[in-house]
């Protein structure tokens, strides 16, 4: 699909300081079961999860007495900042969530962990992820006479653990056999921390150790900060039990060829992080040297767009035997309060964030590397700042294929007709964000850059719906009401 790039302009949605145009991922669990002050381990946890959720946190103990719950809007270290609130969350079980709303409205009601009193006691569940009939669901629950609390796809999972029967794995089961979408859920009761992950297993979950305590989380990032070990991945369709004990593994799904989020690899997960026993720096740095095996390019610099370009930025360096300069600088203290008083402060856009390095970029012909173009807004503006330091050429690498198609899985992803990529053919992004000449890396080098022999070799191995469109598990929501935003608005329609 084509249309004329003249005709339909980049929206300069840039003037907004906090929109650098990326993918949000959607969400951070951490849980801890056998220590002291289990509060604080996932405080620090949920603080190293951070770039998962921005947008609001909580946590949820139990003291063997009675659960305990601190949960607001803002970032971990507002929320748990406080020693009094800290000092309130006794217990040596905890879970935690970091959020970034991908269903639901960002307000307090739907942060989790969510909580709720069932038969066999109280139960609290994180989820990272989005159920993809979490709205025909809501529908026959609420027509079963079911009230929902919050408008998030997580509660659904609540209810149905309160129609099933049987202990709390049982019911867990049980209601996860009736949800479709991607999960990777931490769940809290008096006895019990549990983790599961849905049968695919397209978002990530770690099984850590820590002296004698166990802990569940969406990277590895988050048991480095403790001091704790990873102990393995969990897998998908596993459900594990962690309980006085030990720890305890069953598959109570049917078991299927997993599909993992390939943008993990891309973007979301941190560098410093292991998921599926693979380093993300090492895949990142190996899809900067496909990229340059595939597009050698003569130029004078690397530069990377920080800072999610630069492990790629440095693989294509190495693989070019260009040197590998910071072209740019980002300024990491530009915070949410920022204030825009006028519209001349207003337009200065994306250079709050970054700014030119002239030395580095005056008179050189210069390869840009970032991980992907979403809408294409930032990525023009660094090629305008580029031109105006001096760079003779500029050529953008991008570290991911187009992205042409929304996630339904859990990340934040514009509708598809906002992408750049679903719009534009290749030729027309590059006049629209005006660089020299543009390069995504192709579908079989980011597979190859991750450890497999290309896309088709043993298809599939990998998510890349929004590469491909394929949709590996399926959309019942979207195909009984279409759009990006459907699920949003029909469940705050539902919640009113
Ligand atoms: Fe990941 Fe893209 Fe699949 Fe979403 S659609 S889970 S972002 S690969």
């Amino acid at each position: 699909m084509s249309h004329d790039a003249t005709q339909h302009p980049i929206p300069d949605v840039t003037t907004n300081p906090f929109d650098d145009d990326k993918l949000r991922e959607e969400c951070a669990v951490f849980g801890i079961f056998g220590t002291e002050d289990a509060a604080a381990h996932t405080a620090l946890g949920l603080h190293a999860l951070q770039h998962r959720g921005q947008e609001a946190s909580g946590i949820v103990t139990y003291d063997g007495e009675e659960f305990r719950a601190h949960r607001a809007l803002g970032q971990v270290g507002e929320v748990f900042g406080r020693q009094q609130v800290m000092e309130r969350l006794k217990g040596s079980a905890a879970i935690g969530h970091n959020r970034y709303s991908t269903t639901g409205d960002p307000m307090v009601r739907n942060t989790q962990p969510l909580f709720a009193d069932f038969e066999f006691g109280g139960l609290a569940v994180s989820h990272n992820g989005n159920l993809t009939n979490a709205v025909h669901l809501r529908r026959e629950l609420v027509h079963g006479g079911a009230i929902f609390q919050s408008t998030t796809d997580t509660e659904v999972i609540i209810h149905l653990l309160a129609q099933a029967k049987g202990g709390v794995t049982d019911r867990l089961t049980e209601a996860l056999r009736r949800v479709e979408g991607a999960y990777s859920l931490v769940c809290l009761t008096r006895k019990k921390l549990i983790g599961v992950r849905d049968p695919l297993g397209v978002r990530p979950l770690v099984l850590g150790k820590l002296g004698g305590a166990y802990m569940l989380a969406s990277e590895t990032c988050a048991f480095d900060i403790i001091g704790a070990e990873k102990v393995r991945d969990v897998e998908a369709g596993e459900m594990i039990v962690i309980d006085d004990e030990g720890v305890h593994s069953t598959f109570p799904f049917p078991r299927l060829k997993t599909r993992f989020c390939i943008f993990e690899y891309v973007y979301f997960s941190r560098p410093d992080s292991v998921v599926e026993d693979k380093s993300v720096y090492e895949a990142r740095t190996a899809i900067g040297r496909e990229l340059a095996r595939e597009k050698p390019i003569e130029a004078d610099v690397i530069v990377p767009i920080p800072d999610s370009g630069v492990p790629s930025a440095i693989g294509y360096a190495e693989q070019s035997g260009v040197p590998f300069q910071y072209g740019i600088i980002r300024n990491h203290y530009v915070g949410r309060t920022f204030i825009e008083p006028t519209d001349e402060i207003r337009n200065l856009g994306v250079k709050l964030k970054h700014n030119a390095n002239r030395q580095v970029v005056e008179g050189k012909r210069i390869v840009l590397v970032d991980d992907s173009i979403v809408r294409g807004t930032t990525s023009r503006k660094i090629v305008e700042m580029m031109r105006h330091a001096g760079a003779t050429e500029v050529h953008m690498c991008i570290a991911s294929p187009p992205t042409t198609y929304s996630c339904f899985y859990g990340v934040d992803t514009p509708e598809r007709d906002k992408l750049l990529a679903a719009k534009y053919s290749l030729e027309e992004m590059r006049t629209l964000i005006g660089c020299d000449s543009l390069t995504f890396i192709s579908m079989d080098g980011l597979y190859r850059a991750v450890g497999l022999a290309g896309r088709d070799a043993a298809r599939p191995q990998y998510c890349d719906a929004c590469f491909s469109g394929e949709y590996p598990i399926p959309l019942t929501d979207q195909e009984r009401q279409p759009g990006k935003s459907a699920q949003l608005s029909l469940l705050r329609e539902q919640a009113r």
